[in-house]
C-alpha cells in the first residue's frame, strides 16, 4: 500500500507551526500534497519568507508522516517538503479604519528612548534582512529631526524624483527608501515645531509611492514626541521595535518608550539590546555597558526580547559608507543580523494571527 492524500492530511493536522500554535492544516499552510508511488511531496506556505522554524517544521512534518504511514502498513519512500511564503496581512477583523497605505501589509515601528543608541542601524539592517529574504520591503526614515538614512543608505549622489505630487522612492540594497534628509537642505538645521513635523511625517509617509509592500520599516525620532503620536494615529501599525543599550540610563528611557506605544495600543514586537558587549582582536568577549540589561527590561515589561547586537566594527563602518548588504559578508555580524531579522519576523506573524491588533487610541490619564 502507498500512503493517500487522507493519510498525508491527517499527519498534518499533528504538526503545529511552533510560532502561531495551530496545526498547518487549520492555518492554511498546505499548499500541495503530491504522492508519486511511494514518494511524498509537501508545499507548505509560511507566513514570511524569514521564518526561522523552516528546519522544524520540516522535521516536525517528516516526522509525522512517517508515524503515520507505519501506523497504516503503508510503504514510504522519500518525503520532500518545500516552502514558499506569503506575508499575511493582520487579522482583519480588528483594522476597522481603512489605512492610507492599503498595499502596505505592515507598518513596523522602530524606536528608542534616547538618541544615539544604534535605532537607525537597526531600522536599516532589519529591513535590508527582511529584504534579503526575499520580502518586499520599505524603509522610511521618519526621524525628522536628525534624518540619518541619507548617508547609511548611500543616497548622497542619488537624485529624487516625483511623478506627479507624489515621491518615488529611493531603490536600493533591495529596499525602497524614502527619507527628508533628500528633501531638505542637509546642512540646515531641522527645526520643526509640532504641527510641522506632524505635517512632515505625514507627507512622507502616505505621499511617496511605495507600491505593494509586505513591510514598511520606520525609524522614528527618539523618544516619545510629535512623530511616534502622528503615526500610531496614522497607519495601522503592526507593532513597534524598541532599541535599547544595555545601561541603566537607557533603560530607564526605553521603558517610557515602551510604555507610550503600550498607551496608544501599539504592540510590542520586541526589544534589541544594541552594543551589548564587543569583541576583542583577542576573541574575548567584554560587557562594556552590562550585557543583558535591555533584555531584563524586555522581561519584566513582559515583551519579546529579539537580541542581541554587539559592537561591531563593520557594522560602524558600513553604515558610513553606506552600504549596508556588506554587513552580510562579515561573520558573526550577519548570523546577528540574521537572529534579530527572524524573530522580528517571527513575532510580526504571531502578533498578526493572534488577533491582538487594535486601533491605536490615546487615553490620557
Ligand atoms: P540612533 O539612530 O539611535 O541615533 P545610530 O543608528 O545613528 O543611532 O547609531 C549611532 C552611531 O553608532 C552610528 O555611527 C552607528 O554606525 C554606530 N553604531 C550603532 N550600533 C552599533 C554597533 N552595534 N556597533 C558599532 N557601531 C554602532
Amino acid at each position: 500500500m502507498t500512503p493517500t492524500d487522507t493519510m498525508i492530511m491527517d499527519a498534518l493536522r499533528t504538526v503545529d507551526d511552533p510560532d502561531l500554535h495551530r496545526d498547518l492544516v487549520s492555518l492554511n499552510m498546505v499548499k500541495a500534497v503530491e504522492i508519486t508511488d511511494s514518494d511524498v511531496r509537501i508545499g507548505i506556505e509560511l507566513t514570511t519568507p524569514a521564518c526561522p522554524m523552516k528546519d522544524r517544521i520540516r522535521s516536525d512534518i517528516v516526522a509525522a508522516v512517517t508515524a503515520a504511514a507505519g501506523s497504516a502498513g503503508a510503504t514510504l519512500g522519500k518525503v520532500t517538503v518545500d516552502f514558499t511564503a506569503d506575508v499575511r496581512r493582520p487579522n482583519e477583523k480588528t483594522q476597522d479604519k481603512p489605512s492610507p497605505l492599503p498595499d502596505v501589509k505592515h507598518v513596523i515601528a522602530v524606536g528608542a528612548g534616547k538618541g544615539g543608541v544604534g535605532k537607525s542601524t537597526v531600522a536599516v539592517n532589519l529591513a535590508v534582512g527582511l529584504a534579503r529574504h526575499g520580502a518586499t520591503v520599505g524603509l522610511l526614515d521618519g526621524d525628522i529631526y536628525g534624518p540619518s538614512l541619507t548617508t547609511m543608505l548611500g543616497l548622497d549622489d542619488v537624485a529624487g524624483r516625483m511623478q506627479g505630487n507624489m515621491l518615488m522612492p529611493f531603490e536600493v540594497h533591495g529596499l525602497k527608501a524614502m527619507t527628508i534628509g533628500k528633501l531638505v537642505d542637509p546642512e540646515k538645521a531641522l527645526i520643526w515645531r509640532g504641527p510641522m513635523a506632524h505635517g512632515a511625517f505625514k507627507q512622507l509617509a502616505t505621499q511617496t509611492e511605495w507600491g505593494p509592500l509586505d513591510y514598511l520599516v520606520i525609524d522614528l525620532p527618539p523618544g516619545t514626541g510629535d512623530v511616534p503620536l502622528t503615526l500610531a494615529q496614522l497607519l495601522p501599525l503592526t507593532g513597534a521595535v524598541i532599541v535599547c543599550t544595555p545601561q541603566k540610563v537607557a533603560q530607564d528611557d526605553a521603558r517610557r518608550a515602551v510604555r507610550m506605544f503600550q498607551q496608544l495600543g501599539v504592540e510590542i514586537l520586541g526589544v534589541v539590546e544594541n552594543m551589548s558587549y564587543f569583541i576583542g582582536d583577542d576573541g574575548k568577549e567584554y560587557d562594556l555597558f552590562g550585557r543583558g540589561g535591555a533584555e531584563l527590561l524586555a522581561q519584566a515589561m513582559n515583551t519579546p526580547f529579539l537580541g542581541p547586537l554587539p559592537i561591531n566594527m563593520d557594522l560602524r563602518r558600513n553604515a558610513d559608507a553606506g552600504t549596508p548588504l556588506a554587513n552580510w559578508d562579515s561573520e558573526p555580524l550577519a548570523s546577528e543580523l540574521d537572529r534579530l531579522v527572524q524573530n522580528l519576523a517571527a513575532q510580526i506573524s504571531i502578533a498578526s494571527m493572534s488577533g491582538r491588533l487594535v486601533q491605536p487610541t490615546l487615553s490620557v490619564t
